[in-house]
């Protein structure tokens, strides 16, 4: 067994779409970054990598490559699944926390385990995501930006 784990921040960019885990959760108040700043697919891709022990996001995805300018994120946690399945590593699970002060995530919830769990190929039952405020400390409770970690566990099938 491996584990990884994997943290993101963006910005919030009023101007974008917000997209969290590969769903579209509202048309502006999004986050800014090079690709679609989806920084729950940031992290759960660079805990797979972690899990993978192949490095991190930005060596694969540079945010200085204009390939990447605008990328879905659901590409970069593809890439991150293909190594795992190089290295025989099936995901025995994976736990997601965004740590957002706005908007309520809860509501979209499911709809983000659904589309992570489609994107990784796994039951729903291997995905979990939780949502939390900071109680308005830092720049997270000012709502500044959005953090997203997640951990994965892998099993090495030899
Ligand atoms: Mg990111």
């Amino acid at each position: 067994m491996r584990i990884g784990q994997g943290v993101d921040v963006h910005p919030f960019d009023a101007s974008r779409p917000l997209i969290l885990g590969g769903i579209r959760i509202s048309d502006t108040n999004g986050l800014a970054g090079h690709s679609d700043a989806d920084a729950v697919l940031h992290a759960i891709t660079d805990a797979l990598l972690g899990a993978a022990g192949a490095g991190d996001i930005g060596q694969y995805f540079p945010s200085t490559d204009e390939r990447w300018r605008g990328a879905d994120s659901a590409l970069f946690v593809r890439e991150a699944k293909r190594l795992l399945d190089e290295r025989n590593a099936e995901i025995a699970n994976l736990d997601v926390t965004i740590l957002a002060q706005q908007p309520k995530l809860a509501p979209h919830r499911d709809a983000i385990v659904a589309s992570v769990a489609q994107l990784l190929d796994l039951p729903q039952g291997h995905v979990n995501v939780k949502a939390t405020t900071t109680d308005h400390l830092g720049f997270i409770g000012r709502a500044e930006g959005i953090c997203a970690m997640a951990v994965v566990l892998v099993e090495i099938d030899r």
